[in-house]
């Protein structure tokens, strides 16, 4: 805050007030606000029948209870006071917001992100350990995967969806974020939800899946094939497989983010692919799924020791079929440290 001349912190939803508190604010209509002067103390302003949910943390912060007919941007404008170089929660309701600009004339306003996000993007030694079992939960449910233990043809996506949901829960998951189930033409769309197609013989599927566990991300994708692959598909996936290497390869300390992205792009690039990779190369991970740092054409940011983010490119052939591969990898003083370790070759998978 003191290097970029912020006065306060004002989080709200998101990652940050967790981060900071132990406290998870609810997506509600009603203000949870932590004000968190540069200069004083943290105060949580919080509705009053949430404050019993909050575990007290007497040495980071007070609570500012507030009544069903008190104004809650009235009391976070108090605590502000005279303070104008303000930093809001990213993912703070505009309501609020709007709210205390008409309020707090005088002040400017950035993203707390500026913040917080460079230094929740350097993992210590504990969460990097979460991040390692997170990911080795994801492992396991993806060896599920590619041995063939899911079925696959004849189910839909969504069966499928749910069984990996099932799964990442019973490895030890308390929250299953997402679970991508891509099948036949609908592996083009890398970010499609898992629908009522029913998986055919002959398919690549597209599976990336991850949930939360004590608080960290899993985030992992591989991609099978139901039956033999045409040797089309294989050279495809051969050019994505080395450049998804190659990627987590060069992700070492003092890289920049957007070298990484360069070095898988330029291979799926030589490899005849380049307009079918549509996407950046990766994120970065840890409270959230999606985080700094990002793996981007653009992003100079060097890699430092701690940063966690996943390596994970894909080609998407729209109408007919894609692939990706994804693993989440933590740059070390000793080299880049791939968390997932499932196999990468095309699995083939035949029910
Ligand atoms: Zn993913
Ligand atoms: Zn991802
Ligand atoms: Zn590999």
């Amino acid at each position: 805050m003191g290097e970029l001349g912020v006065d306060a912190l004002l989080l709200s939803l998101g990652a940050d007030l967790p981060w900071l508190t132990g406290y998870e604010a609810m997506p509600l209509e009603r203000l949870t606000m932590l004000v968190l002067p540069a200069d004083g103390d943290a105060t949580m302003v919080v509705p009053q029948l949430e404050a019993p949910r909050v575990e007290p943390r007497p040495d980071v912060f007070s609570i500012r209870p507030w009544a069903e007919t008190e104004d809650p941007v009235e009391i976070v404008a108090a605590l502000v006071g005279a303070r104008t170089q303000l930093a809001i929660a990213d993912r703070a309701w505009a309501t609020f917001l709007v709210q205390l600009q008409a309020r707090l004339p005088k002040a400017s306003w950035q993203v707390a992100s500026n913040v917080t996000g460079p230094i929740r993007a350097v993992k210590d030694a504990d969460e990097v350990a979460a991040l390692r079992a997170a990911s080795a939960a994801a492992d396991r449910v993806a060896d599920q995967l590619i041995s063939g233990e899911i079925p696959l043809v004849g189910r839909t996506e969504a069966e499928v969806s749910a069984d990996i949901g099932r799964r990442l829960r019973a490895e030890g998951h308390d929250r299953v974020n997402f679970a991508i189930v891509g099948s036949g033409p609908n592996s083009a769309s890398p970010h499609h939800s898992a629908g009522p197609r029913v998986i055919e013989r002959g398919e690549s599927i597209v599976c990336d899946f991850g949930g939360t566990m004590n608080g960290y991300c899993s985030d992992i994708t591989r991609t099978v094939f139901t039956g033999a692959p045409p040797s089309e598909f294989r050279d495809l996936y051969n050019v994505l497989h080395e450049a998804q290497a190659a990627g987590v390869a060069a992700a070492s300390v003092g890289t920049p983010c957007e070298d990484v992205d360069g070095v898988a792009r330029r291979i799926i690039t030589d490899g005849g692919y380049g307009p079918y990779f549509i996407h950046r190369t990766g994120h970065g991970i840890g409270l959230e799924e999606h985080e700094d740092p990002y793996i981007v054409g653009g992003n100079c940011e060097p890699l430092a020791p701690g940063h966690a983010f996943s390596v994970e490119p894909g080609i998407y052939v729209e109408g007919k079929w894609g692939a990706r591969i994804e693993d989440i990898v933590v740059a070390t003083d000793a080299g880049p440290d791939a968390l997932n370790t499932v196999n990468h070759d095309l699995a083939v998978v035949e029910a």
